[in-house]
Parts: structure tokens; sequence; C-alpha cells
């Protein structure tokens, strides 16, 4: 019999970069969505999760709110 694990983590599998759907975020520079490169899962100081990543064609920091799904 196993122990129940504490409190079930979603992101338990994460650990390589794969092939992910990648989070779209808005280009101010492109004026277009784009798939963020780089996305990171981050926590702003609020504690709400937030997503940080590049733009693939111009490489300007992208940035979203709330965690990736
Ligand atoms: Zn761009």
């Amino acid at each position: 019999m196993r122990a129940p694990a504490l409190g079930r983590t979603k992101a338990a599998q994460k650990g390589r970069t794969r092939r992910m759907a990648a989070p779209q975020a808005y280009c101010v520079k492109c004026k277009t969505k784009r798939e963020m490169k780089d996305a990171t899962q981050i926590t702003m100081k609020n504690g709400r999760p937030a997503t940080e990543g590049k733009c693939p064609e111009c490489g300007t920091k992208m940035f979203k709110i709330g965690a990736s799904s």
C-alpha cells in the first residue's frame, strides 16, 4: 500500500523541455500573437502565476498573466 502523495502537483511530470503546446502571448513589436519561446512559469509578487518568454521572431520579451494549462 502506498501513502498518498502530499498535495497533487500538476507540474509533476515536467522536467525536460519537450515540445509542449507553447503558450501564446501578444508581441508588442510584431503586433500580433505569437507562440512564446523559452516560456517559463513564474510567480508574480502577488502570488499569481504568470508566463514569461520571448517572441520567436524579434526576441522581444513577452509576458502573460496566468499559468499555461
Ligand atoms: Zn515579435
